[in-house]
């Protein structure tokens, strides 16, 4: 009798990555791990989106959206705690604070995020294979390491601003500047290029006073972490990527511009952040279309900088006197009053037919995307920056707090996309009384990007570049498309069953 061949038994594929993500609630931290997810999730990982339950409401769209394109993308809501001192129920999110003593209770009660965490990872079949926290999130590390989950720490800004903040910390800046005044300037040390900037104008290492806890925790959970995943590309800054991996002695994971996954979705594009508003969408792309290729300087501040009416009122002025088409975002907080609506109605009156004022929220992205927009005027918050160059548009940097004045050094500086608006010193998100820039300086930075001549052309050129650049690196064969392939692969191989 003929033996009979041993029976071959391939081995089931290892199961796909399952990535738990713990955003920042803050729109400026959310909105791009949100992008995130679904960038995971495209690429057959299962992810969990973790946040409360104000901010689920938010995100009901994107759980929706994910529904529908099949993807393994869930909403896990944890109970926010509700026995916090000092903190009114409701106040779920960063955007929703409108005194400054409700920040450090708002941080306080995302602490205690913690147990239900871990209740939540310990209640999983199967421990999941990576959590990636925003780096605010420290609260995250004790729990991944009690349950010996790897963990990744997303960092919002360009690694030109992480090796800035990190190089200033390694080489004891603070105490060096600790007697200085806010205007004098000081050079950051190990950095590629020459960086200098101001006490006032660099608060993120500099000076946080009263969050010096919450700095250190931080930059103790960055250490510890199993690696770092950045929102940029190679080609946008890639020896300020290289001399941040070696900084940080670990693996940086570049797979951005995260905003591109929404480029063949408009139902996406529109509804990042928040739910879309479709009538506000439709009249801001109806005015849009009316309007000449690359004529129109789009203005927004990004989802916390407020401002009050003496400075508000100096935009206005200052996009009237630049001569340029513009389309203005001025938020529903900062148009409270009748007299804010009747001075903002009567500038539309006297710009008809080249101005236009969206109230609230606006799909940025949309808008971005948009032909018509040929420059932006931003706070320099990264996503914003980001979403700029992504889509080929020059910026007039406007920095208002936080890494914002360092980015704009990236874009003017090293980039060459930029025009300053001038701003040499930080305004709070709100309470700020002073006008920190006047409507010659808006008018004449406008103008600046939006006009003819050779620095104007030259900065429109390579800001296209680095949009196709930009574009480049999400396809396959792109560097923050094989950065997320092995980044996916590396994950799905230390997928473990729970014993
Ligand atoms: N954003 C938007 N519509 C708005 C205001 C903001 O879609 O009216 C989005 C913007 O596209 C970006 C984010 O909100 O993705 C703001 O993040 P950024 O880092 O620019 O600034 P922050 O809000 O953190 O200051």
């Amino acid at each position: 009798e003929e033996p009979t061949a041993p029976t071959t038994l391939t081995p089931p594929p290892p199961p796909p990555a399952h990535f738990v993500i713990v955003p920042l609630v803050a729109q400026g931290h959310t909105i791009p791990m949100v992008d995130l997810a679904r960038l995971l999730a495209e690429r057959g990982a299962r992810v969990s989106l973790v946040t409360t339950p104000v901010n689920a409401a938010r995100l009901r769209g994107v759980s929706d959206h994910a529904a529908r394109a099949k993807l393994a993308l869930d909403l896990v809501e944890l109970p926010f705690p509700t026995d916090i001192d000092g903190l009114p129920p409701g106040i779920e999110n960063i955007d929703q604070v409108k005194d400054n003593n409700h920040f450090v209770p708002l941080f306080e009660a995302l602490q205690k995020l913690a147990g239900p965490l871990e209740a939540y990872l310990r209640g999983l079949p199967v421990r999941p294979s990576c959590v990636i926290s925003d780096w605010c999130n420290a609260w995250t590390a004790d729990v991944a390491t009690r349950l010996g989950v790897p963990r990744l720490f997303f960092h919002g800004p360009s690694c030109f601003y992480s090796l800035c903040d990190l190089n200033a910390v390694d080489h004891g800046l603070h105490k060096q500047t600790a007697a200085a005044g806010d205007h004098d300037k000081f050079v950051v040390p190990g950095m590629p290029v020459h960086v200098e900037v101001t006490k006032a104008t660099a608060p993120g290492f500099l000076n946080a006073p009263g969050w010096e806890t919450f700095w250190n925790e931080s930059l103790e959970a960055m250490r510890t972490a199993d690696g770092a995943i950045v929102n940029t590309f190679l080609d946008l800054e890639d020896q300020f990527v290289t001399c941040y991996e070696a900084a940080l002695g670990k693996p940086v994971w570049t797979l951005g511009p995260f905003c591109l996954v929404n480029r063949r979705d408009a139902e996406a594009m529109a509804s990042r952040g928040n739910a879309p508003d479709v009538a506000k969408q439709s009249t801001v792309t109806a005015w849009l279309d009316g309007m000449d290729t690359a004529s129109v300087v789009f203005v927004n501040f990004g989802s916390l900088a407020r401002k009050l009416p003496k400075q508000l009122f100096e935009v206005g002025h200052g996009l009237e006197d630049s001569g340029v088409p513009f389309l203005w975002v001025v938020k529903d907080t900062e148009a409270e009053t009748p007299d804010v609506h009747e001075w903002l109605e009567a500038l539309e009156t006297r710009t008809a037919g080249r101005g236009h004022v969206a109230r609230g929220w606006v799909p940025q992205l949309a808008i971005l995307s948009h032909r018509a927009v040929g420059g932006f005027v931003t706070h320099c918050g990264w996503n914003s920056l980001l979403e700029s160059i992504a889509h080929g548009v020059p910026v007039v940097t406007w920095p208002h707090f936080a890494d914002q004045f360092l980015n704009e050094r990236l874009v003017v500086d090293v980039l060459g996309v930029g025009v300053p608006v001038g701003a040499a010193a930080p305004v709070m998100i709100f309470d700020d009384e002073s006008v920190a820039v006047t409507r010659g300086d808006v008018a004449r930075a406008v103008a600046e990007l939006m006009g003819g001549g050779e620095e104007a052309d030259e900065r429109r050129r390579t800001a296209k570049e680095y949009g196709e650049k930009a574009h480049r690196a999400m396809e396959k064969g792109g560097s923050s498309y094989e950065n997320l392939t092995q980044l996916v692969e590396s994950f799905r191989r230390s997928g473990r069953k729970e014993g």
